[in-house]
């Protein structure tokens, strides 16, 4: 089974998606990568949604990448005597340390140490901005607000604060219990929520100590101002355009969505581009336009993955909606162009062995148009390095470790293969001759390309590359 397109497909699940059956229709209709948002699944439902992707992984026989994304420092008002309140623009309603129900004067805000950072002048905006607040008087206990714009408060709505420095680190207790139960299960990605600084990453990289990778979900200002350093410390990052479009102007993120993209590949770590990208199939079986237009963005600006949230987990239409991104995914990297506006993006290669390698097989294998590229990836590494170089041909990634090939499903342009370590140095030529052949990557008589480190078995040392008949049968000719 190979993939006829190169940008990956992420689908979150929930209650739309959790069965056995649907979620390997949703890998049929094109799904790569599955997403469990802790946000919303408990311990139990996380790993009975675990073994149920494991299990369509081995009917299928491909390797699936599994995302579990920790819901952060999220913060959220208290609750109402009534449930909710109707406001004024232009009155006054305070946020405070009372743990009593609210009311249409004030409301409990469980957060001390918000009540403590947040300064005159800085917006707060409730329920993804429905109801805009700016704080008039603070004193440390209580944030008093003048009601800006909207008017509609309810029980635990959530609260973005875009102006203030947030003195939390990114891990909640909730963070930490969810981290240890997704680590224990075997995720292969974790998912990092409001981060807003490079240290954020170290007590999840400590606790997850080479057990899963991690992404950062770049979805404040204070995150997009430091994305350099935290694209650094990072393994993956995702364009969070729900919350990023709450806490900075809808109109900023576009542009923002370009930059992260582009540096991330620059860095060679995979960029997931997320949220709405088809909000309207949530209840339609066919997308707007715009929307159309906007998965199409993504995939032309060589985002390694695009992701569908509530269309898959919670919408009336999971499976046509990743049939459709697969769908534009396929059409737009064939439109004549797609390979110009990847090249252009490209960035030169850093000075080591597995860059240099890395640009000269795209190279050889663009000219003299072979099959594919095959690259023995123990780590994963080479294979990140390979992908960055966006090459028009397909990448086979082999690796004897199946955390690795899981990880690798989210990588732009990869078909990820688990195979054991070659004998010698003909077995290698030989196993990716037969595997190009297999996979459906290349026919007798066509040329690949295979990039490893020699002598086998030696982590970090990419150093050969070699071009190779596939014979008859897929037999490795010379
Ligand atoms: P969420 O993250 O779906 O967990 O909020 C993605 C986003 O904010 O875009
Ligand atoms: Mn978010």
């Amino acid at each position: 089974m190979r993939r006829s397109r190169k940008v990956k497909i992420l689908a979150t699940l929930g209650p739309a998606s959790s069965d056995e059956a649907m979620i390997r229709k949703l890998f049929e209709a094109g799904a790569d990568v599955f997403r469990i948002n802790m946000s919303h699944t408990d311990h139990d439902s996380m790993r009975a949604l675990v073994g149920r992707i494991r299990a369509v992984e081995s009917q299928v026989g491909r390797p699936i990448g599994i995302l579990a994304d920790l819901q952060g420092p999220k913060l959220r008002v208290g609750k109402f005597a009534k449930g909710k309140e109707e406001l004024k623009v232009g009155q006054t309603f305070t946020l405070d340390n009372n743990d009593t129900p609210g009311d249409s004067k004030r409301v409990f805000l469980p957060h001390p140490e918000i009540l403590r950072s947040v300064e005159v002048g800085h917006r707060l905006l409730i329920d993804d901005g429905k109801l805009q607040l700016k704080a008039v008087k603070t004193d440390g206990k209580k944030i008093v607000c003048e009601v800006v714009a909207g008017t509609g408060i309810s029980d635990r709505k959530g609260v973005s604060l875009p102006d203030t420095d947030l003195p939390v680190g990114a891990l909640t207790e909730k963070d930490r219990r969810d981290l240890d139960a997704v680590l224990e299960t075997g995720v292969d990605w974790v998912a990092l929520s409001f981060i807003q600084r490079p240290d954020d990453l170290a007590e999840a990289r400590k606790i997850a100590n080479g057990r899963a990778l991690l992404l950062s979900k770049i979805e404040k200002p204070q995150a997009v101002a430091r994305l350099a350093e935290i694209i650094e410390l990072s393994d993956a990052l995702m364009v969070a355009r729900g919350d990023l479009g709450v806490e900075m102007p809808l109109e900023a993120v576009p542009g923002i969505q370009k930059q992260i993209t582009r540096a991330a590949r620059r860095a060679g770590k995979p960029v997931v581009v997320a949220t709405q990208m088809l909000e309207s199939m949530i209840t339609a079986p066919v997308p707007t336009r715009a929307e159309v237009s906007d998965v199409s963005i993504a995939v032309f600006e060589g985002a390694d993955a695009i992701m569908l949230s509530a269309e898959s987990a919670a919408g009336a239409y999971p499976v046509e909606a990743v049939s459709m991104m697969d769908r534009i995914a396929v059409r737009v990297e064939q439109d004549p162009t797609y390979p110009g506006i990847i090249n252009a993006q490209r960035s030169t290669p850093e000075a080591t062995s597995a860059d240099a390698i890395s640009l000269a097989s795209r190279e050889i294998a663009e000219t003299l148009k072979l099959a594919a590229i095959i690259t023995y990836t123990a780590s994963g590494a080479t294979g990140m390095r390979a992908a960055r170089e966006r090459p028009q041909v397909p990448i086979i990634a082999l690796s004897p470790i199946l955390d690795t090939a899981r990880r690798l499903s989210l990588l732009w342009g990869t078909h990820c293969v688990v195979s054991p370590d070659a004998i010698d140095l003909d077995d290698m030529v030989e196993r990716a001759c037969r595997m190009a052949f297999n996979e459906g990557f290349a026919k007798a008589g066509e040329r690949i390309i295979v990039t490893a480190g020699v002598p086998l078995r030696t982590p970090g040392s990419t150093n050969m590359l070699r071009i190779a008949y596939v014979g008859q049968d897929g037999k490795g000719g010379r």
